[in-house]
């Protein structure tokens, strides 16, 4: 099987492994494994902030991040298919009693005029008050899109006083297509989640950063919820290998992702479109092809390739470290046929 339906299904190498068996280990609620708080040294200083803390989920990040920013009563906004908004299941809602509005683009991309005018920080004591504005970046089901308008959403937000959530779990994907520096990105959010358990390929864990003291109140939040944990450096030293060996390699997902969405505008013209396929996730619309997205999900999963959907009419293709450039093409040419 070659298993394209998302970043998730990777899994840890041999030398991942030899890694984490090796990590110095310690009791991380006693503030005492040293591998762990090397990874959160590691990944504040590559985002430009202070501190850092690792947990379980990229969820359970930006929960952290979002209530370390938003007040119970208050909103973030958001675009309509945020992960923050759409995949964590009203976490924000029931956990932080944080609202939620939204703007809404095609490919989930910022729209600095929708955004301007959703924000209310202080309409008097009938309207909710805008706390925070998150961002996805690369956007998950907009496609791995790349947020071009980042910094000018950011210097929009110094002017309104409005703290940026940054939601990275794919930023790596972003710093390598652009060639910007983490640092760059993170540092103007008050608060970064990123994912180590997508393309990076660790089994486990993202990192959530910001200032020591958001960082300080969010390991409170963390134990609140349940989530401290002990000798978690067998974990954390996956991540750090990870960032050693698998970031750099990310530009292979996304060539074999351009790769792969150049054989379906073959197939299928009009579906997608292959110069706006900038890091490693692939949607295709599959309205104007006369097929279903069930039917060429089951019918790929026949011929030997997992694949999903996001939406109605649009088939999702993402590649990972465990899927060579002759998988990616293998998949995109049996999906092609299914198209054609
Ligand atoms: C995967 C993902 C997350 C976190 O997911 P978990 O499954 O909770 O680790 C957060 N944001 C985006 C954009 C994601 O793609």
């Amino acid at each position: 099987m070659i298993d394209l339906r998302s970043d998730t299904v990777t899994r840890p190498s041999a030398g991942m492994l030899a890694a984490m068996t090796s990590a110095p280990v310690g009791d991380d609620v006693y503030g005492e494994d040293p591998t762990i708080t090397a990874l959160e040294e590691r990944v504040a200083g590559l985002l430009g902030h202070e501190a850092a803390l690792f947990v379980v989920t990229g969820s359970l990040a930006n929960i952290l991040g979002v209530r370390a920013l938003v007040p119970p009563g208050s909103e973030v906004l958001c675009e309509a298919r945020a992960h923050i908004a759409r995949a964590e299941l009203g976490a924000h809602a029931t956990v932080s009693g944080v609202t939620t509005r939204t703007w809404s683009t095609p490919d989930g991309r910022i729209d600095l005029g929708q955004i301007r005018e959703l924000i209310a920080p202080d309409l008097g004591p009938y309207f909710v008050q805008t706390a925070a504005v998150s961002v996805e970046n690369t956007h998950n089901f907009g496609g791995g899109w790349i947020q071009h308008s980042y910094d000018a959403l950011a210097d929009l937000l110094d002017e309104a006083r409005l703290p940026l959530h940054l939601d990275g779990a794919r930023l790596w994907n972003a710093s390598v297509a652009t060639g910007v520096p983490l640092s760059a990105y993170g540092s103007r959010a008050a608060a970064v989640s990123v994912c180590l358990s997508k393309g990076l390929g660790a089994p486990v864990g993202s990192v959530v950063a910001g200032s020591a003291e958001l960082i300080r109140e969010a390991r409170v939040w963390r134990k609140r919820l349940g989530a401290g944990w002990r000798q978690a450096g067998v974990l954390a030293a996956a991540g750090l290998y990870a960032i050693d060996h698998n970031v750099e390699r990310l530009a292979e997902d996304h060539a074999n992702a351009r790769r792969i969405a150049e054989i379906l505008a073959d197939a299928a013209p009009g579906s997608v479109k292959p110069d706006q396929v900038e890091t490693n996730i692939v949607v295709a619309d599959l309205a104007a092809t006369g097929h279903t997205v069930a039917e060429v999900v089951a019918g790929a999963e026949q011929a030997g390739v997992l694949v999903g959907g996001v939406g109605a009419t649009q088939l999702r293709v993402v590649t990972h470290l465990d899927a060579s450039a002759d998988d990616c093409r293998q998949a995109a040419e049996t999906i092609a046929r299914l198209l054609r």
